[in-house]
């Protein structure tokens, strides 16, 4: 099997130089054991804040039963499995963590299960719903809007009847979240985010889903009415800080106008029932053309380093994955 370790700790942006590709054997196959080969692997912006201290690299793969000890996972069907930056892999089908058979759905790409119809789809999903209270009428701003996460909330947000505002790093993004029926798209990179939201949010925000912290998330915050919440999913604009972030003080904003602020984390045991309800939504709403998927598909397993990096330049336009 071909393999990616982590060669050195990031220091900063992670560097092609961090990563090294080695060679592993594999183990013979045992009672219910399969052995899998990686067709789609996912390369997600958490790698850069929660890698084992053993070099490995997390992540889940979309891969293929290339043999076979387990009944119930026969040769040629796809699953899903938390198998890390691999070509190849033994699971054991009665002890590996998250691994499962994936359906086939007419018209949806397998990859979807490492996107949309997966991990970053059902963070949307139920962080959203769950957590954010949304109701029609009301106004929220997602940032990082046109990724995995943002795209995904944004359409729910819209199809619950929200004015939805997002934010993102480039024109193309921001044609192309409206494309999808977001209300406004602030650039930036080029506008004034102050005086953008003024003008779409005159009235203020009531819930900020937040993907990014950093100097986005004090404007935002700014912003936000009476009663408004904040959903903080992610901070990427800080997870390559090497000092302690300083930001403004956001206390008298939570006081005054009795916010409610949230952090959600989709791996904590607590949203693990609701992972197989948003998923079967998600799909559905895929199929209807509710919601749209777009990913960014990179060619090849020695890419991986490469594809990674670019989701902290905002290289990716769309779910980054790599085709192995
Ligand atoms: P995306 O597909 O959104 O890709 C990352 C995007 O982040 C880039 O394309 C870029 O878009 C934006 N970005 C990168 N650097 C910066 C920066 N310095 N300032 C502002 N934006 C930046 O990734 P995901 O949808 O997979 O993840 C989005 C967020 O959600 C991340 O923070 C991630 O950690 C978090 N997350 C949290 C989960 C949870 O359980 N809490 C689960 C999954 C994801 P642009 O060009 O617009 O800047």
């Amino acid at each position: 099997a071909q393999v990616w370790k982590l060669k050195t700790a990031f220091d900063g942006i992670p560097k092609p130089e961090n990563f090294e590709l080695i060679e592993e054997d594999l183990p013979r196959l045992k009672d219910n054991q399969i052995l899998v080969q990686a067709v789609y692997l996912s390369v997600d912006p958490y790698f850069r804040i929660f890698v084992g201290s053993d070099g490995d690299l997390p992540g889940e793969q979309v891969a293929k039963i290339i043999k076979s000890n387990a009944p119930d996972y026969p040769v040629g069907s796809l699953v899903c499995v938390h198998a890390g930056w691999r070509s190849h892999t033994v699971v054991n089908v009665t002890k590996s963590r998250r691994l499962e058979l994936i359906r086939e759905v007419p018209g949806l790409s397998p990859s979807l299960w490492l996107g949309t119809a997966g991990m970053p789809g059902v963070t949307a999903y139920v962080s959203f719903f769950d957590k954010c209270a949304p109701k029609s009428g009301e106004v929220i701003v997602v940032t990082a809007a046109s990724g995995a996460v943002g795209a995904t909330v944004g359409q729910l947000a819209k199809n619950l009847g929200l004015t939805v505002i997002g934010i993102a790093g480039s024109k193309d993004k921001c044609e192309y979240i409206k494309s999808l029926g977001f209300d406004y798209a602030i650039n930036y990179k080029e506008d004034n985010i102050s005086d953008a939201l003024d003008k779409a949010a005159p009235n203020g925000v009531d819930i900020y889903y937040d993907n990014v912290g950093g100097a986005i998330a004090d404007t935002v915050f700014g912003k936000l009415r009476s009663h408004g919440r904040v959903l903080i999913c992610g901070l990427i604009s800080t997870y390559n800080n090497t000092t302690e972030e300083t930001g403004r003080n956001w206390s008298k904003d939570i006081l005054f106008k009795q916010l409610k602020i949230q952090g959600f984390i989709v791996s904590d045991p607590e949203h693990s029932s609701r992972f197989s309800t948003a998923r079967n939504e998600l799909i559905s709403l895929l199929r209807q053309g509710k919601v749209k998927a777009k990913e960014h598909v990179t060619e090849g397993f020695t890419k991986m380093p490469a594809a990674f990096i670019e989701l902290f330049t905002g290289a990716n336009f769309g779910k980054a994955i790599v085709k192995a």
